[in-house]
């Protein structure tokens, strides 16, 4: 192979991985922002050093070895004068075995965890220790399976010298507001000099930050006043409820086994009078875990489909889709509505059958995932379009569902519906995550909000337990009394932010190690590399009881639905932010027998990780864990820290950054008026994908 191809090569897969986190133009790079940064200063001693921290020691290798446990992997000793640690690598290249030859001395840093035996390092950073310390912060960016962060970091300062860096705002506004300059702003952030206060820095206190947070609010004030200015415009099909008793959505709530709450009862007339209007209904359904969205869901779709339309449902998860679905086909296929599936995993034949009813309008109502959004799925006539568990899609992806119902997907679509050539499908997402008021007024400023209060009568509460991980034994017991009583067990495998293969390989060991301190339960795993077949057999062996423990990553978090599991370990729960432990807890406590949630922790606690077990320990109610939520960390863990789009905000923090927000939205508005030019130019460096949002 010549050195040009394979360098060719190399540079391809590197930018493939910079797709993948949406490091499309310079100007991604330049706003790809530290996520933290580490301090780098100084090195530490072995005996200083602690499960749960990022350390920096120098030491020299005394023994390693490659094992059979029983993957391959590599693992190693070393120590410094005060004591010795080990390193481990799942995969690893020959050179990396070399270096750990004894004898050798390195500077090794990495995150340091309590593995079975004791401390350990998995996949550290090696260098020379010979090298002179950083002097300044360090800065870290989110990355991607395989990227190194130098590689990160060279992309950026590349970006930094040939992509644009000039305002957007003109400096007197920036005087009057006190704020820096965009140029020195992002410099100081990617690179920050020794001279900058590091705790401000790390804090996201420092004007610098500042500045970035400002810049991001305006963009999302600019957006969402444009948004709302062309969704006044629009026009929708006004479908009113079909009157009397045979109606229906009538014959659904006799079918009922059970009775409707009041709160479902008002959500449902909210809903059906925005149905009814002549312009899109765009309403968020919000309502605690396990509060009874999904009927609200279904007897919404009914008088859609009554009043004539399509009705497309979409989940985040193939495991949640296929649940709505066989529940949704239970209720609606007596009455003789006929529910259609859409996935991805489909075999391409039923999927085209499905695409095929869907374009000649004999599918009324579809349920799927994503694939519901493609380009080759057509609506005849979709007039309505709910999203479940809203806060784990893209806004990106809403938007193109959003668009599937206005005409000219085809041409022969566009002659057939040429009288509604305007029309745009009303549409109801749903959230477990509830949002505080104050927060949705802002950031949701053109949705209406609907919500459940409380839970249907009848659930017991769910105990949690919080327990130091250094008692571990006694929760695996526990789980083997369990599952003796025929009750069925979550085990979730830690959140690891930096590395989707980490977070993996954690999930495998677990698995590995609960399968042998548990030798006579049925142990599964499920994952998100999973293929969505493996995914499906696996929650369907759950589900059928044939699995006692089920070792799950964070794909188990939205939507499932197993009524006989009724105890839950959540491993590494101070990683976990509030409403995502709210999530994961709510998948228990759905069936008849007590349930239990164990948070296993791992010390020592930050005071925030403490405020927040304390919290899951002192109250189940979505709507108090939101709000405590959002006074502990702020709105980007409420909103879903995945979410991905033009909506989110990636810096700023609403309970923090009150005040920014009300500048921004008055500095908003007065360009608009005065200076459509800058607010124009800004929006373009801040919102990828801006016009999909214009259009919604
Ligand atoms: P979520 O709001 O989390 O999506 P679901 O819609 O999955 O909750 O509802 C949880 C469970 O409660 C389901 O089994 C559902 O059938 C049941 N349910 C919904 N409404 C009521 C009610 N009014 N009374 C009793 N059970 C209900
Ligand atoms: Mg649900």
């Amino acid at each position: 192979m010549t050195t040009a191809s394979s360098t060719a090569k190399t540079l391809s897969a590197t930018e493939a991985k910079f797709h993948r986190l949406g490091l499309l133009t310079p100007q991604d790079f330049i706003l790809h922002l530290p996520i933290r940064y580490e301090d780098e200063t100084e090195i530490q001693r072995i005996e200083n050093i602690h499960a749960g921290q990022r350390a920096q020691i120098e030491a020299v290798v005394i023994d390693s070895q490659v094992r059979y446990q029983p993957r391959r992997q590599l693992s190693a000793t070393v120590q410094d004068e005060s004591g010795s640690i080990s390193l481990r690598w799942m995969t690893f290249y020959p050179s990396q075995q070399q270096q750990m030859q004894a004898g050798r001395k390195w500077r090794i840093r990495g995150e340091v965890r309590a593995g079975f035996h004791g401390l350990e390092i998995i996949h550290p950073k090696i260098s020379a220790p010979s090298s002179p310390l950083p002097a300044a912060l360090t800065p870290v960016y989110s990355t991607t399976d395989g990227l190194p962060q130098t590689a990160l970091r060279k992309a950026i300062s590349s970006a930094l010298i040939h992509g644009d860096v000039t305002d957007t705002l003109p400096s007197v506004i920036l005087k009057k507001l006190g704020l820096m300059p965009f140029e020195d702003a992002i410099r100081i952030l990617h690179a920050p000099s020794p001279n900058e206060d590091a705790q401000s820095l790390i804090e996201h206190h420092h004007p610098a930050w500042l500045r970035i947070k400002f810049d991001e609010l305006l963009a999302q004030q600019l957006s969402l006043a444009a948004a709302r200015e062309s969704r006044r415009q629009k026009r929708s099909r006004p479908l009113a409820k079909a009157p009397g008793s045979l109606s229906l959505c009538e014959r659904l709530i006799a079918a009922l086994p059970f009775k409707l709450t009041d709160s479902q009862v008002r959500v449902i007339n909210e809903i059906s009078n925005d149905l009814t209007r002549s312009f899109p209904m765009y309403r968020l359904l919000q309502g605690d875990v396990g509060s009874g969205k999904t009927i609200v869901a279904a007897l919404t779709a009914l008088q859609a489909i009554e009043a004539g339309v399509q009705v497309a449902m979409m989940a985040p998860t193939e495991i949640l889709a296929q649940q709505h679905y066989e529940k949704i086909k239970s209720w609606c296929e007596p009455l003789g509505v006929k529910v259609f599936w859409l996935t991805g995993s489909m075999t391409s034949k039923s999927r085209k059958l499905a695409a095929q009813a869907i374009e000649d309008g004999t599918a009324r109502f579809v349920i799927g995932t994503q694939a519901l959004i493609q380009d080759t799925v057509h609506f005849k006539e979709l007039g309505l379009i709910i999203v479940d568990e809203q806060h784990r899609f893209g806004v990106g992806q809403r938007l193109s569902l959003s668009r599937k119902g206005e005409t000219g997907d085809t041409v022969s679509s566009q002659f057939e519906a040429a009288k509604d050539q305007d029309l745009v499908p009303h549409q109801l997402t749903m959230s477990a995550t509830p949002i505080p008021r104050t927060l949705a007024m802002t950031f949701y400023a053109d949705l209406e909000v609907s919500s459940i209060i409380g839970l249907p009568p009848g659930r017991t509460p769910v105990t949690t337990k919080l327990i130091a991980d250094s008692r571990r034994d006694e929760v695996i017991a526990h789980v083997a009394n369990a599952a003796a009583q025929g009750n069925q067990i979550y085990w979730v495998c830690p959140l690891i932010e930096e590395s989707e293969a980490l977070e993996l390989q954690t999930a495998v060991d677990t698995h590995q190690a609960l399968s042998m301190a548990l030798p006579n339960l049925n142990v599964g795993l499920v994952h998100g590399r999973m293929s969505n077949a493996d995914k499906a057999t696996t929650m369907q062996d759950f589900r059928n009881g044939i699995t006692h423990v089920l070792v799950a990553t964070t794909v188990i978090e939205v939507g499932v639905d197993v009524p006989n599991a009724s105890l839950m370990v959540i491993e590494h729960a101070e990683r976990f932010g509030l409403a995502q432990l709210h999530q994961l807890r709510g998948r228990v406590g759905r069936g008849h027998a007590t349930s239990v949630c164990v948070l296993l922790y791992q010390t020592p606690l930050s005071l925030i990780a403490r405020q927040r077990l304390r919290a899951m320990y002192e109250t189940q109610d979505g709507f108090e864990i939101a709000q405590r939520d959002l006074d502990l960390r702020g709105p980007g863990e409420l909103l879903g820290s995945r979410q991905s789009g033009v909506a989110l905000l990636r810096f700023a923090d609403l309970a923090e950054d009150g005040g920014l927000v009300q500048a921004a939205r008055e500095m908003a508005v007065m360009l608009r008026q005065k200076h459509p030019d800058i607010a124009e130019k800004h929006l373009n460096r801040w919102m990828r994908g801006k016009e999909d949002f214009l259009r919604s």
